[in-house]
Parts: structure tokens; C-alpha cells; sequence
């Protein structure tokens, strides 16, 4: 179920986002990638903007990135840049957060289709239905989640630092939004806490069942198993590493294996086989599964990167009242992780 906002933000823009797209597709196809890339980089100079891209986004955009990284990585960025614009190569609630991080900043999402399924699953109003049931207790919340709700929430947490929040926050019951997948992840790190969870997931990761384990297993018995904890639980059970899109990538750079079978997003695997590759680290990286790619991440193009950069559409703006409440969420998430 789409949150009121991010239905009316796809509906507008939908149509004219296309019409004007095939329309740049067409230049772009004539100019050629090389060109695209320089006439980004020189708008970017021209406007002072950075672009920030999470690792799911095509791995093309990588060419202009200023950084690339998860949302918490990405979130810290936003915070300490000097930019006048960010553009925001990711999905709708992540440039929220950079313009919660960053408010006098001009921050653009280069398509307002890419919202997140996840994040999209729980709105103020079923949100407040979930404390009604269960009063009194605190809400941790997952960055995967819009202001609006993290407005309502007491402390926000990433995938990397979840299990820390949940403890730092020193109660003996919690509630975990959205995503009950990640939530009973912290639950089996954290026994004596007791941890209630949304319904949510992500309908991306949950297309890893337990059956692909068992065939990677069969397949590549010289292989790890990396999983994010966004999967399945009975997937990060099987799995050899559970951990973040920043710790799977860290922690397949660091071990000595030449095979990876990664549970995540195909964006993550791009990366790494092209690192690889680049860096001669002589290690093959595989998706577990061909269909792990996230739709909502695969919206956004170097063309309309350009087209957004130079025109300077599609700002995100946020209720003054609903952003003090929702900044003081993620504020909370730096002063009690390290
Ligand atoms: S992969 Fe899942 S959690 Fe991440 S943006 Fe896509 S739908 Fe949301």
C-alpha cells in the first residue's frame, strides 16, 4: 500500500516524466554516454551540486558520483557537504533524509516514481494504529521510512547500525518499523529485549528464498554466502555473513575467498565485479538469484540526471513542523551509535 504522498507525487509526475524522457533519450543516444557524463560534471561545477548514489542505483551513474554508498554513508555525506544542490540518485525517503540533514540545501530526486516499496508499507495513519495497539513504547525506526513517519518515531537506525540503536536505547521493549525482517534480525542479536515489529518488508530481498541458498550451496561449495538482513530469516540462517550493504562489501573485500554468492541487490554485485576487475583483487562476485534488482532504484538514468541537475526539478520540500520532529529522529541515531 503507497503512502498518500508518494501516490499523489507519482501520479503528477508520471506522465510528463516520460514525454519529456523519450524526448532527452533520444539526444542522448545521438551525444553519446561520454558527452552525458561531461555536461553532468560540468553543471556540476556550473551550480556547485554533488551527487550522492546508493549502491542499488544503475552502475553507470557511478561516473558522476560524487559518493556512492548506503543510505546511512550517504545520510552522513548529506550532512557535512558544502554544496548548494544535492542530487540525490536513490529513492524518494533517501533524499528526504538528505533534506532533513541538510535543510538549507536545494536537494533533488532526479525521479519522483522512485519511492520504495518498503518504506511505502506503513503511513502515519496505520503507523499510529501499530503504538495504539501496543502504548508506551518506544518506536525505533528504520531509515527505510518516510519523514512523515519518522516524525512519529523516537530514534531512527540504519541496516548497519540497528542492533547498536536497539541497545544503546537501553529499554526493555521495543517497537521496530517497517521492516519485520530487520527487526527479527536485532531480535535474534538481542534476546533480552523485547522487540515487536511492523509488518513490513522489502518485496526485492524477500525474492531470495531458502531454496537459492541450498542451490548456491550445491553449485559453489567454494563459495561464501553474504545475505543482508533484509532477507527472509530463514535465508540469513543459511547464509555465512549477514550484514549491511557497507558490511557485505567491506567484509568481501577484507576475507580471502575468490567466490562470493551475494544475497542482496544487483547493484552491490556490479560494483564489486567491477572493482574486482579494476583492482585486480581476482575475486568473482555472484548474485544469488537473477531477479534481485530492485525496480524503484533502476527509475533513475543519466539522463535524467542531466535534465534534473539542469532544470533543477523535482526539489524535495518538507513540512517545517513534520521536519523538526523527523531530523530530531535521526539525530538521536548519531548521538547514541558511534
Ligand atoms: S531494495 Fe527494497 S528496501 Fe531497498 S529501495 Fe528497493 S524496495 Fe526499498
Amino acid at each position: 500500500m503507497l503512502s498518500k504522498k508518494t501516490k499523489e507525487l507519482t501520479t503528477q509526475n508520471d506522465c510528463s516524466l516520460i514525454k519529456k524522457y523519450r524526448n532527452f533519450a533520444f539526444i542522448y543516444k545521438a551525444k553519446g554516454i561520454m558527452d552525458l557524463i561531461q555536461e553532468i560534471n560540468k553543471l556540476k561545477k556550473e551550480k556547485n551540486a554533488i551527487i550522492l548514489t546508493h549502491c542499488y542505483q544503475r552502475v553507470e551513474i557511478d561516473e558522476v558520483s560524487d559518493y556512492v554508498g548506503d543510505s546511512f554513508y550517504l545520510s552522513k555525506m548529506a550532512s557535512k557537504t558544502n554544496a548548494d544542490i544535492i542530487l540525490f540518485a536513490g529513492v524518494y525517503f533517501m533524499a528526504q533524509s538528505a533534506k532533513l540533514l541538510s535543510p538549507n540545501k536545494k536537494v533533488l530526486l532526479p525521479n519522483l516514481k522512485s519511492g520504495c516499496i518498503m518504506a511505502d508499507m506503513i503511513d502515519v495513519e496505520n503507523l499510529q494504529l501499530f503504538k495504539n495497539q501496543h502504548p508506551n513504547i518506544p518506536v525505533v525506526c528504520y531509515i527505510n521510512s518516510t519523514a512523515e513517519v519518522k516524525a512519529l518515531c523516537d530514534v531512527c537506525c540504519t541496516s548497519s547500525n540497528a542492533v547498536e540503536v536497539v541497545k544503546n536505547l537501553g529499554e526493555k521493549e521495543v517497537l521496530f518499523v517497517p521492516d519485520t525482517y530487520l527487526g527479527s534480525y536485532v531480535q535474534s542479536k538481542l534476546p533480552d529485549i523485547k522487540i515487536t515489529t511492523f509488518n513490513g518488508f522489502c518485496p526485492t530481498h524477500l525474492r531470495i528464498r531458502k531454496e537459492d541458498i541450498e542451490l548456491a550451496r550445491k553449485n559453489h561449495p567454494d563459495a561464501l554466502i553474504l545475505a543482508h538482513p533484509e532477507c527472509h530469516k530463514e535465508v540469513s540462517k543459511l547464509a555465512d555473513f549477514v550484514g549491511s550493504t557497507k558490511e557485505i562489501m567491506e567484509f568481501s573485500k577484507q576475507t580471502n575467498y575468490k567466490k562470493y554468492i551475494i544475497a542482496t541487490e544487483k547493484g552491490v554485485v556490479d560494483r564489486l565485479n567491477r572493482d574486482s576487475k579494476k583492482e585486480n583483487w581476482g575475486k568473482e562476485f555472484i548474485l544469488i538469484n537473477e531477479n534481485i534488482i530492485c525496480p524503484n532504484m533502476k527509475f533513475n538514468t543519466l539522463e535524467c540526471i542531466y535534465e534534473t541537475l539542469k532544470t533543477e526539478n523535482n526539489e524535495i520540500t518538507i513540512d517545517p513542523e513534520i521536519a523538526k520532529k523527523a531530523t530530531r529522529c535521526i539525530e538521536k541515531m548519531f548521538t547514541i551509535t558511534v
